[in-house]
């Protein structure tokens, strides 16, 4: 496949990491019309974008399975799945290995390209701020994600990076796909993540000399 070079523009990167990302930061969407009592309107998604932002979500399952916050993503273009990534910022030791990230980089790698135009990223979680100027500089045609994030989505939650016609005019976004599924799968990291800090705690009480039991529990501070 052919995707068009342009030597004149060098790459760059920022940082911002999911990995602390409160145990209430990803909540179920529609919550708003539900308070108000409005049932909200059903949003319909196509068969495409949940086909793939369920590979997305496949993509997360590996991050979870090392021990990082499960956020995925894939990088397609046409029909056609370019690349994965997942979240590893921990074991990375990379602040910047969110899931966008090593998706565009291996994708990048693969086409040897570092301008992406035409392809579409499906990522479970919204993207950061560093994740947006990154899909950015990659000329990402379109961003599709799954949960919203309140605490640093740049996708409309907390900034919205892709409307600032002087930022950016190539990135149309798609927010909610599979939204309650990606949140789902964030907020019972978390919750076995605080149940497993609650027994390290009751283990170091009945046993103050077991202190592995409660390093072990916090695996990302
Ligand atoms: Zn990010």
């Amino acid at each position: 496949m052919s995707i068009g070079v342009d030597p004149a523009d060098p790459p760059s990167a920022v940082s911002v990491s999911s990995d602390d990302l409160p145990a209430d930061a990803v909540e179920p969407c529609a919550t708003t019309a539900a308070v108000s009592g409005i049932t909200p309107e059903p949003v319909m998604f196509s068969e495409r974008d949940r086909r793939f932002m369920a590979l997305a979500q496949a993509a997360a399952e590996e991050a979870r399975a090392a021990g990082e916050v499960p956020v995925g993503a894939v990088l397609v273009h046409g029909d056609e799945v370019i690349a994965k990534g997942f979240n590893h910022p921990i074991g990375g030791h990379d602040p910047s290995a969110h899931a966008e990230m090593a998706a565009l980089r291996a994708a990048s790698q693969k086409l040897e390209n570092y301008r992406l135009p035409g392809c579409e990223l499906y990522v479970t979680l919204e993207p950061c701020l560093m994740c947006a100027g990154a899909i950015m500089h990659a000329r990402i045609a379109r961003v599709v994600f799954g949960a919203r994030d309140p605490k640093t989505g740049a996708c409309g939650s907390v900034v919205d990076a892709f409307a600032n016609p002087q930022l950016n005019h190539h990135t149309t976004v798609t927010g909610g796909v599979l939204e309650e599924e990606c949140g789902a799968a964030l907020r019972s990291f978390f919750a076995d993540r605080r149940r497993a800090a609650r027994e390290a705690r009751a283990a170091l009480k009945n046993d103050p000399g077991a202190t592995d039991a409660l390093q072990d529990s916090h695996p990302i501070n």
